[in-house]
C-alpha cells in the first residue's frame, strides 16, 4: 500500500476505534445535580463521554426554574455553568421526554453503557393530620411550581382571599412561600415570576404569615442568609415573641455556627419595634399542627396547633414532645412545607423508607437485597432526599462519577446501537424531543417576552404552547 494511502487508513482506524471507544451515558433529570453529573463526565480525559440528557420537561435546570424563587435572581446565574456543559460537542438535551412513560429503563439499558437518575424530589410529605388537603391546605410544593410557572402547577388553584395564612414547616422552603405571600407587586413584577401569579399576587389579600416550626428556634434549618432577608423586606416586619424565643433556647442543636447566626437574627427580629402599617411575618416555634379545620364553605377556617416542649435523646438530638395545651390559629390557607421525597419511577429501584432512589453511596441497589445494579447511578436529591444547596451537587455529583469511572472499565466495548436510534425510537413513540437549541429558542422568547414588564423572563407555564411556538420555526 502507497504511504500516503496507508496513513489514510491508519487515520481512520484509529478514529474508529476512538469511535468505538466511547462511552455513552443517560442523564435522566437536567436540574443542578443531574448538570453537575453532565460535567464531570465530559471532563474525564480517560475516554470519551458522549451524554443525552432527559428531562420530562422541554425546559431543562430543575428546581433552578422550577423552585428557586423569583426574587433569588442571583442565585439562578448558576445557569451559565450549566449553559457551557450545554455548549460541549459531546452533550446533547432532550426534553419533553419522561422516563417511565416515554421511555422505560429497559430503553436506557439498551441504548446506554451507564445510566444516572438525577430525577429530584418531586413529590412531598404530607402532614397526615385531620382536614389534610382540604380546599385551602396546599403543599409549599404546589405554591412554589404555581409562582414559577411550573406547566404541573399553571392551573393550580391558589386563592388569596384570606388575610391570614399558616405555612407549615422551619425549612427555607418555607422562608420562599411567606416571602413571595408578602412582597410588594412592585418587589415582584422585575423577577422571573410567573404572569399568572404576579397577576393573582396583585390581588392578595393576605397581610399576615405564621411560620410554625414544631421545634424551637435553635433547631430551625434556615439558613441565615435567608433568615435575614425577612428583615429587609419593604412592607413586612417580622415577628417574634421574647418568651418564645427564650422557651425554645438552650438546646445542644444550637451549637453549630448557622444556628447560633440563626439566633442572633431571631433575637434582632424580637427587639425591633413593629410599623403599625406593616405586614406581619409570625415566627412561631415549639408547636405542631394537629387539624386543619374547614369553615361552612369547606375551605379552610382555622388550624388547631398543640404547644411542644423539646426533649433530649440519647444520641443527643432534640425531639419535640406534645405538651397537651393547644390553641386555635384563625387563618383561611394553610401552606405546608415540611419536607420532600424522590417520585417512584416504573421499574426503578426505590427505597419506601428513605424515599429516594434505591442507593449505596450513588450506585443503585435492590432495596430488598442491597446488591448493586450493575452500571445505574443516581445523583442529587433523588439519592439523598431533600439536602443541599445548589453548589453542594457539584462536588456530590462528581463523586458519583468517581464511582462510575472505577466500575466502567471495558464497559465502552459494548457494542449499541446508532446514537440516533434512540430518537427514531422516541419518534416512533409520537413523543418530539427538545433540543437545547430548541430550548434556546423558547428562551429567547420569554426573554422578549420579560422585557415587556422589565423582567428577565416572562415563562412559558404550558407545555404545548411551547411546542406550538418550536413548530412555528
Ligand atoms: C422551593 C425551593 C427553593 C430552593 N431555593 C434554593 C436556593 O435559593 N438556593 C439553593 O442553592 N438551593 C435552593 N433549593 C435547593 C435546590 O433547588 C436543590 O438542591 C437542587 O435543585 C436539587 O437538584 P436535583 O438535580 O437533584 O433535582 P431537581 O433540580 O429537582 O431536578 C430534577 C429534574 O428531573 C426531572 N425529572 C423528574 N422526573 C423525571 C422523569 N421521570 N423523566 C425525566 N425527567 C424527570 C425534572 O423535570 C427536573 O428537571 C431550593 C429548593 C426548593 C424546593
Amino acid at each position: 500500500m502507497p504511504g500516503g494511502m496507508e496513513h489514510c487508513a491508519r487515520r481512520a482506524a484509529s478514529r474508529d476505534e476512538a469511535v468505538s471507544d466511547r462511552l455513552r451515558v443517560a442523564i435522566i433529570g437536567s436540574g443542578p445535580a443531574g448538570f453537575y453529573a453532565a460535567e464531570a463526565l465530559l471532563k474525564r480525559t480517560d475516554i470519551v463521554v458522549n451524554v443525552d440528557m432527559f428531562d420530562r420537561l422541554p425546559t431543562p435546570y430543575g428546581l433552578v426554574r422550577g423552585g428557586v424563587a423569583p426574587d433569588h435572581q442571583k442565585i439562578k446565574t448558576v445557569i451559565r455553568v450549566f449553559e457551557s456543559t450545554a455548549a460541549r460537542p459531546t452533550f446533547r438535551f432532550l426534553g419533553n421526554v419522561r422516563l417511565g412513560s416515554d421511555l422505560q429503563v429497559e430503553d436506557l439499558r439498551r441504548h446506554y453503557h451507564q445510566i444516572v437518575y438525577a430525577t429530584g424530589n418531586e413529590a412531598d410529605r404530607r402532614l397526615g393530620i385531620p382536614g389534610d388537603g382540604i380546599a385551602g391546605c396546599t403543599p409549599a410544593t404546589v405554591f412554589v411550581g404555581w409562582y414559577n410557572g411550573h406547566p404541573d402547577y399553571r392551573q393550580a388553584k391558589i386563592d388569596l382571599s384570606a388575610q391570614r395564612v399558616a405555612v407549615i414547616g422551619n425549612g427555607n422552603v418555607a422562608i420562599d412561600a411567606a416571602r413571595i405571600l408578602l412582597r410588594t407587586p412592585a418587589e415582584l413584577e422585575k423577577t422571573d415570576v410567573a404572569a399568572h401569579a404576579l397577576e393573582a399576587l396583585r390581588e392578595s389579600r393576605v397581610r399576615e404569615v405564621f411560620i410554625l416550626g414544631r421545634r424551637g428556634p435553635g433547631q430551625a434549618s434556615f439558613t441565615p442568609s435567608e433568615l435575614k432577608e425577612l428583615g429587609k423586606m419593604e412592607a413586612v416586619d417580622p415577628v417574634i415573641t421574647p418568651e418564645e424565643l427564650e422557651d425554645g433556647m438552650g438546646s445542644e442543636t444550637a451549637g453549630d455556627a448557622e444556628r447560633h447566626r440563626n439566633l442572633e437574627i431571631f433575637r434582632s427580629f424580637a427587639a425591633r419595634p413593629q410599623r403599625a402599617d406593616a405586614k406581619k411575618l409570625h415566627l412561631r416555634f415549639l408547636v405542631s399542627p394537629t387539624e386543619v379545620i374547614a369553615g361552612p364553605d369547606g375551605n379552610v377556617f382555622s388550624l388547631a396547633i398543640e404547644r411542644n416542649r423539646l426533649e433530649a435523646r440519647p444520641d443527643g438530638s432534640v425531639a419535640a414532645r406534645g405538651t397537651g395545651k393547644t390553641e386555635v390559629l384563625e387563618v383561611g390557607m394553610v401552606l405546608p412545607a415540611i419536607g420532600f421525597a424522590a417520585r417512584p419511577i416504573p421499574k426503578v429501584p426505590y427505597d419506601e423508607k428513605a424515599l429516594v432512589i434505591a442507593n449505596e453511596d450513588g450506585r443503585v441497589v435492590d432495596p430488598a437485597t442491597r446488591a448493586v445494579i450493575a452500571n445505574e447511578y443516581v445523583v442529587g436529591w433523588a439519592r439523598t432526599g431533600p439536602q443541599g444547596l445548589i453548589g453542594e451537587h457539584k462536588r456530590a455529583s462528581a463523586h458519583v462519577v468517581e464511582h462510575m469511572t472505577a466500575d466502567g472499565a471495558g464497559l465502552a466495548a459494548r457494542e449499541l446501537p446508532e446514537r440516533d436510534q434512540i430518537i427514531s425510537l422516541l419518534h416512533e413513540r409520537g413523543v418530539r424531543p427538545v433540543s437545547f437549541s430548541d430550548w434556546k429558542r423558547l428562551d429567547e422568547v420569554e426573554v422578549a417576552r420579560g422585557a415587556q414588564r422589565g423582567a428577565p423572563r416572562d415563562k412559558i407555564v404550558d407545555v404545548e404552547a411551547m411546542l406550538a411556538i418550536l413548530a412555528q420555526h
